[in-house]
């Protein structure tokens, strides 16, 4: 039954006669490209170098049809962690990240990654199987209905009905994805149509129809008027500031960024992942001086950053009310909604280029002796030197400072190209993103817009294979880490240089934190829900596979094992002891919970 289904399209069941099957076996044969090769073909040949996902059925041919044309398909243990991958792949190449998954349950595993994706602005095409057309709705094996399952998530969602549609929807996801606002598309492949034939002559017509009709991603122009009216704004501000995000470092807009801050002397602020699009040791950074800066500047040029909850949502009494906001941002649904004093649509990069051009019609620059920018630099100095003498410190058993500074200066001993760092967790990721250095571009991934928990393996597997040139560290919590522990296998299995540092407090927040009230009830000898078992041995999960695993106790054995790990590039957990009653959840979310 389910053979008929494969062969229909091909070999007609009625033919029975000698003459006939041989004339259909000849077709057969000229009907050489199914469903699987024509997606491969399509996807190779419309840029698609990587992909990331878990095969099964019935998507196992297209993953080995993909690697067969040179595609390199990294093969995960669950598709929440390989979408992970693709959406931290598509931020860090520009171009979409792909993510196989098999129909149903896999899709749904995989709408984590996708959902990221979108929430993070960052490109990516999830691909999965889904049931036969015939058969849907009828109860078939991992039957949903994944077009509408993955619709709020994505710009495109489509499902292919017949072989001749692959090229064309293939090219249009992909364009989809980083066209305007980048964000997740979604491309449905029911079994039937994998296994549909056609002849190569016919495969290779319909990819080169769709070649010829794809066109670049149309950005729009900035208005010279807004332009012009930004320069003058920052002209005239008395304390105004540059913040940049994530969006700034899609836009690789980095070298216009350096070139406004220095020909200005305005003082920048970057976003958590805006981090290292200027050197966080860059006499013009304000970070230091964070709620100083946000505070009292009275224009601020906001660059492919939203004003969400990373950002006081741009409202007093974090900021000031009088503030005026210059919004540069690739989506004009989001200049609508923050309504800012000035709104510029487009590309960060091109528009920091215009205005690098306007500013330098008419020069201005603040100079180190301006009252702003001296007070900026006095406040994050004053603030640097207290951080200091606390990281001065060797607290053991370990807090969260003290090996948070043995791997900054190990991190930062590497030297250029400096390593990704990946980050998640509570007090792991805050304390990090004071500590850690970043001097580089795109070198910093954490759990971005959504807070989200679990993605540090994949995005680790995401940069180690965007980034060869780069080692990878990712410095996470226990609680984060075990989300998708199980993926240091598929480190092991790739040999990929990343080195995973687990602080392992023994659960989520650390120890049992409870209040005496808190514990009663018929369960109250049960662990608490913030605990794991004390002292887990993590770094033994990795050596199951071959890796290598260090547990750390004291600044000695830390520091060692850092630099054995570092200088060797292979896969390796090093797992942190930190007592379980150090740090507490993030000032600014603790209300919430
Ligand atoms: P962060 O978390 O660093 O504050 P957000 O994710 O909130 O950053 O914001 C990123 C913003 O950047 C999004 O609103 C997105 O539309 C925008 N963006 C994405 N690509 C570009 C680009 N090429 N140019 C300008 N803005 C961009």
């Amino acid at each position: 039954m389910y053979l008929y289904a494969v062969h229909d399209v091909t070999v007609p069941r009625r033919q029975t006669m000698a003459g006939a099957s041989d004339s259909a076996a000849a077709a057969a044969a000229e009907l050489s490209v199914d469903g699987n090769i024509l997606v491969s073909k399509a996807l190779a040949r419309f840029g698609v170098s990587h992909m990331f996902g878990v095969v099964g059925i019935p998507v196992t041919s297209l993953a080995n049809r993909a690697m067969a044309l040179g595609i390199r398909f990294v093969a995960f243990h669950n598709e929440q962690s390989a979408g992970y991958a693709a959406s931290a792949y598509g931020y860090l190449t520009g171009r979409p990240g792909i993510l196989l998954t098999v129909s149903g349950p896999g899709c749904v595993h995989g709408l984590a990654g996708l959902s990221n994706a979108w929430a993070n602005t960052w490109p990516m095409v999830m691909i999965s199987g889904s049931c036969d057309q015939k058969d849907a709705g009828r109860g078939d094996f991992q039957e949903l209905d994944q077009v509408e399952a993955v619709r709020p998530f994505s710009k495109l969602s489509e499902k292919v009905k017949d072989i001749r549609e692959i090229p064309n929807c293939v090219a249009r996801v992909l364009d989809r994805s980083v066209a305007g606002r980048p964000g997740g598309c979604y491309l449905d492949l029911p079994t039937d149509v994998l296994h549909q034939k056609i002849s190569e002559a016919e495969a290779e017509n319909l990819l080169v129809e769709v070649e010829k009709t794809r066109k670049p991603n149309p950005v729009p122009a900035p208005r010279s008027s807004d332009i012009e009216s930004a320069v003058s704004l920052l002209r005239k501000a008395e304390r105004p500031l540059i913040v940049f995000g994530k969006g700034a470092a899609y836009a690789k807009a980095e070298d216009e960024l350096k070139k406004l801050v220095e020909i200005t002397g305005i003082p920048f602020l970057p976003t958590p992942m805006g981090k290292g699009l200027l050197p966080d040791t860059h006499e013009l950074a304000a970070s230091a001086a964070r709620s100083l800066a946000i505070g009292k500047c009275d224009v601020a040029l906001v660059v492919g950053a939203r004003l969400n909850w990373l950002l006081h949502f741009g409202e007093s009494p974090k900021w000031s009310k009088d503030v005026k906001f210059i919004l540069v941002d690739v989506s004009e649904e989001e200049i609508e909604l923050r309504k800012p004093h000035l709104g510029i649509v487009g590309d960060a990069k091109k528009i920091l280029q215009t205005i690098n051009r306007e500013v330098k019609d008419d020069p201005f620059c603040l100079g180190k002796t301006h009252p702003w920018v001296e007070a900026i630099s006095t406040k994050a100095k004053d603030n640097g030197v207290k951080m200091e003498a606390q990281l001065a410190k060797d607290v053991v058993p370990f807090n969260f400072l003290t090996p948070m500074r043995i791997i900054r200066d190990a991190i930062l001993a590497v030297g250029s190209p400096s390593p990704v760092i990946v980050s998640e967790g509570a007090n792991t990721m805050d304390v990090g993103r004071s500590v850690l250095v970043q001097k580089e571009p795109r070198t910093r991934l954490d759990a971005g817009t959504w807070g989200t928990m679990g993605v540090g393996l994949g995005y680790c597997i995401a940069a180690a294979v965007a980034s060869p040139e780069r080692l990878v560290v990712a410095v996470e919590g226990d609680s984060g880490f075990g989300f998708s522990a199980m993926e240091v296998e598929t480190l092991v299995r790739y040999n990929l240089p990343v080195v995973v540092i687990v602080f392992n407090n023994g659960g989520v927040y650390g120890g049992d934190r409870r209040s005496p009230e808190e514990i009663s009830g018929p369960f109250k000898d049960d662990p608490a829900p913030t605990s794991f078992v004390p002292d887990a041995a993590y770094h033994r999960l990795i050596q199951a596979f071959g890796g290598k695993g260090y547990v750390v106790e004291t600044p000695e054995e830390l520091k060692s094992a850092l630099s054995e790990s570092f200088s060797a590039r292979k896969p390796v957990v090093i797992n942190v002891i930190i007592d379980p009653f150090a740090g507490s959840e993030s000032g600014r979310l603790q209300h919430k919970n």
